[in-house]
């Protein structure tokens, strides 16, 4: 096939991969080789397919940055070969490791587009082969021979998502993922249609920068009605954190108590970022707009406007990782850098 657009196409693991052994009742991963005879349709796409998998197969529940560097160093190493990167993985952390992906690969001028299902590609009733079909013609759209989609997506049941701005809603219906703070950047009907406005641009001066400093110790402080100091304290306390994600009420909203602030007070003096996303599923952090959330702004706390908490993971490892002083974290963390966050 002349000047057809070549698609890596790179299984790291997951319910997708899986067949059922009708024998025995159970999910067994097959060998991903057969992946074109499992699903003969991909000869027909208008695209070269070439496969790679993991040599273990993961369910993503095992997913860890080790393998974000193994997904990263895949890309980088095939980015001059190919035009564009499908990537299935297991749903239940895909929302993460793609945010991570995004982070890492900086001036992408490539479509990388993350898939899975919720059913088996063996499955009769499976939702594998139009994730998979489509997320590969999504990463074959060319239009003047230049890739349409130039950022980390997540395509999965007709809808395609900006990566880093997914949660995984669902264990059981075919529509896994949402993205509540920000539109769709894509739907597939009889057509494959796209919100041109809001899709990334690529800058031809700007070459690829692949990243993969990851910072591990990083935890979540998750708020609750009746948090005792204790719980607090000890989450705060532990040795070598280097950033704290406070999971909050409503628009950024924590309790006021004395006890509680001091703490926050002393990890913020101990030059450990605290980053403020609120728990509620669509919406945005805005410091100062009650009174429980002004003294968080006065004290320094970090605003994840709208941000996911997936995303926000992600954005920390990754610029603590790359060494981002604790003085210049708040100005970096606080502005999109990938898309993840509106201004
Ligand atoms: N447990 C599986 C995984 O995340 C589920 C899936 O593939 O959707 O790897």
């Amino acid at each position: 096939m002349a000047n057809v657009p070549n698609i890596l196409l790179i299984y790291t693991g997951g319910t997708i991969g899986m067949i059922k052994d009708y024998k025995s009742n159970a999910l067994k991963a097959f060998d991903f080789k057969q992946i074109k005879e499992k699903i003969p349709e991909l000869k027909l796409l208008d695209c070269q397919v070439k496969t790679m998998a993991f040599d273990k197969p993961i369910d993503s529940s095992n997913m860890s940055p080790k393998y974000w560097v193994q997904i990263v160093d895949i890309i980088e190493n095939n980015y001059d070969k190919f035009d564009g990167f499908v990537i299935l993985s297991g749903t239940d952390t895909m929302s993460y490791t793609a945010s991570a992906i995004s982070f890492m690969l900086e001036n992408l001028s490539k479509p990388v587009i993350f898939t899975g299902s919720q059913l088996p590609i063996g499955d009769l009733r499976t939702d594998a082969k139009e994730n998979l079909i489509t997320a590969i013609q999504i990463a074959g759209t060319q239009v003047n021979n230049k890739p349409k989609i130039v950022e980390v997506c997540l395509y999965f049941e007709y809808k395609l998502y900006r990566a880093n701005r997914t949660t995984k809603v669902s264990a059981n219906q075919f529509e896994a993922f949402h993205s509540h703070n920000f539109p769709l950047l894509g739907e597939s009907g009889v057509h494959l249609t796209f919100n041109e406005a809001l899709l990334h641009k690529a800058n031809p001066n700007k070459r690829l920068i692949v990243r993969k400093r990851i910072e591990d110790n990083i935890v979540i402080l998750k708020l609750f009605p009746g948090i005792t100091k204790q719980v607090v304290k000890s989450i705060l306390n532990i040795p070598d954190i280097k950033g704290v994600l406070m999971e909050t009420y409503g628009s950024g909203n924590a309790p006021t108590d004395k006890w509680f602030i001091d703490l926050l007070k002393l990890t913020l003096n101990n030059k450990i970022p605290i980053v403020n996303v609120t728990q509620c599923i669509n919406g945005s952090v805005q410091l100062g707009f009650y009174e429980t959330s002004s003294i968080l702004k006065e004290i320094g706390i970090i605003s994840g406007k709208d941000i996911t908490t997936e995303s926000a993971i992600a954005k920390m490892k990754y610029l603590l990782g790359e060494g981002i002083l604790f003085k210049d974290f708040k100005v970096l963390f606080e502005k999109p850098l990938r898309g993840e966050m509106s201004y």
